[in-house]
Order: C-alpha cells, then structure tokens, then sequence
C-alpha cells in the first residue's frame, strides 16, 4: 500500500494505493521480512495529512512489523532464515553520536523512522538492518505482537517519563491503542496505582472502565481527584489544558503525539498561569522510541501476560481502518494482517 502523495482525509477517502514494487534485496546487515502482520498507527494520519512528511514518495508506511525472515545479508549474525522477527518506529541512527552512545537512539539528529524515511510494513516484504530489528516472545501471536511495536513500546516510554510510583494517581487522556496498553502495564508495573481516563467517546470510557480504570469521564472533566502525572495521547491541543488543570501540585503531563493538529490552538490562549502551570507542574513530550524500550516493553508484556484488544484487517483494506482511526471509531489496536 502505497503513499504517493499528502492528502486531505477530509476528502481523499484512498490515501493509499495497492500497487506492485520490486521486493527488497538486502543489503550485508539487512534481513529481509515476509511481513506476516503491521499495526495502524496515528502517525500514518500525521504522514498522509503532512503534519511529519514523508521526505521521499512514494514510501510504503507502517512501523509495527512482525514477519519472518526469508532472506539475509552475509554479514548478519542474529537471525537466521525462518525466525520471526519485529521492527519498530525506529528504523536507524547514527549509534555515535551523545544520545546514540546512551541509549537515547529516539532522540539521534540522523534518527530514521520506518515507514516514512524507509519503506515499511504495509506490504508483503521489507528489509531492515539486522541491529534494528528483534526476536519476539513466543507468547505472542504474530497480530498481537505488531501492536506492540509503536503503541506499546512508546507507551512504555511514556509511562517511564511520568517518573509515577506505585500508588500515585495516574491519568490518561485519550483511549487509543497506546493508551489501553499503558493502562493494563500500569495496573501490573504500578498495582496501587489508581487510574483515571479522560475521552471522548463513550466507548472509550466503558472499555478503559473494563480494562480497570477506576474512574473515566470526558476530556476536560474535573476527576474525582487530582493526578500525580498525566499522558496525553490526543492529537489536539486543548487537552493539554484539561490535563494540566488536573495535575497535582509538582505533576508531570507527558505528551505522546509525534504532532499535534492545528484546529483548536486558539484554545492554547486561554492558558490561565495559576490553574494550568503554577505550582512546579510540568510537561515533557515523548519523542520516537529508543531500541531500549521495545526490547524492555516486548519482555515485560511477554512476563506479565499484556496483551492487546485487537481489531484486524487484510491489507488492502488499510484505507478504512485508517479512516476509522481519524474517525476514532476505536477499540485497542487495528493490526492489518498478510496471513
Ligand atoms: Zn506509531
Ligand atoms: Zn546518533
């Protein structure tokens, strides 16, 4: 599936195009995937609508790949042919540089993602150097695995940033793949942890109550109490607002969007200094995701049974589960499956 051009999902219902590309030959440190299942990830939105654009069309995307090994070049060394194997979001860095040598990958000036700076997952094959790709637990199926990749891996990376510890209140804002992944990692990292959930949609609040959450309301209510620290996984800006007037003095807000859109920044002035920020709260962003993360969070998944809810599709039906994605009719992860 391929994505030729930026378009405006307002309009274009086909961003991308089932089409026919030679297959990848690998390179001497690259292994060559049979792609067997690749996650639908928002950042596919922020690619198609030109908020983080591709710098080369037309690419494949989709940057949480599970498939097998076919092919390899000769001087790979971890895998061999038939072993399945993962690739993430981060799809190279320069492994020299400050953050590179300290395993701050996500944030290397040459930073590489798969899917928009490389073809990705979207497609029957593809090709990744051997350093950037990883083994998988058994326990987990092929499609449940994929997930695991972007929404799960950054929302490790997420939760790490929070700096919370066990039993200090936990607030998510939004209720997507990534989202409903921290939730369940949280109640098992953090099990005196209580967890709030502000969405949207209704659907959204009942399954994060399932999943555990001890209290969900709307996106910019008041929780029944205030937070230690917050993510924001939305792609607007005025939760940002909402979330911070919920924090706790000295709380953190994490924000987990590689973009935000820019139809609501007006709301940004209404930032009210005593509510909003006094008070040392603070705000990090969440930037990529480091080769750290994923190997950590596809262990500690494995160990402590954390699956994704799943909603599957074939591939050329990746245009409707992206258009229900930017439509956020969702539930867990939307995983596109070759096999
Ligand atoms: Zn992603
Ligand atoms: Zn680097």
């Amino acid at each position: 599936m391929l994505l030729k051009q930026i378009s405006d999902l307002r309009e274009e219902k086909k961003p991308l195009e089932f089409s026919d590309i030679p297959e990848p030959v690998p390179g001497p440190n690259e292994i060559l995937l049979k792609v067997n299942a690749c996650g639908v990830c928002h950042t596919e939105l922020d690619e198609i609508e030109g908020r983080t654009p591709p710098p080369v069309f037309p690419v494949v995307p989709g940057h949480q790949v599970v498939g097998q090994v076919v092919d390899k070049g000769t001087d790979v060394t971890m895998f061999k042919i038939g072993d399945r194997a993962g690739v993430a979001w981060i799809f190279a860095s320069c492994g020299t540089c400050e953050f590179c040598v300290n395993g701050l990958d996500n944030l290397c000036p040459e930073f590489k993602a798969t899917g928009r700076d490389a073809h990705g997952g979207y497609a029957e094959y593809m090709k990744v150097q051997e350093g950037f790709a990883y083994q998988i637990p058994e326990y987990f199926s092929d499609y449940e695995a994929a997930p695991l990749f972007c929404a799960g891996a950054i929302g490790y990376r997420s939760l790490a940033l929070t700096n919370i510890q066990n039993g200090q209140t936990l607030g998510l804002t939004g209720f997507g793949a990534s989202a409903h992944l921290v939730l369940k990692l949280a109640r098992h990292l953090f099990p005196e942890t209580k967890v709030m959930i502000f969405a949207r949609s209704e659907e959204e609040r009942a399954f994060a109550l399932e999943l555990g959450a001890i209290w969900a309301g709307d996106i910019g209510d008041n929780a029944p109490e205030k937070l230690s620290a917050i993510i924001d996984t939305t792609p607007v800006w005025r939760p940002i607002l909402t979330s911070l007037e919920n924090l706790k003095p000295g709380g953190r807000l994490v924000i987990n969007a590689i973009r935000k859109e820019e139809v609501d920044k007006p709301q940004l002035l209404s930032l009210h200094y005593p509510d909003h920020l006094w008070m040392e709260k603070e705000i990090k962003t969440v930037a990529n995701v480091a080769r750290r993360d994923v190997a950590e969070f596809l262990e500690i998944a494995a160990r402590a049974g954390i699956k994704p809810q799943i909603q599957q599709y074939a591939l050329q039906e990746a245009n409707q589960a992206l258009l229900e994605l930017k439509n956020r009719e969702i539930k867990g992860a939307k995983v596109l499956v070759l096999s």
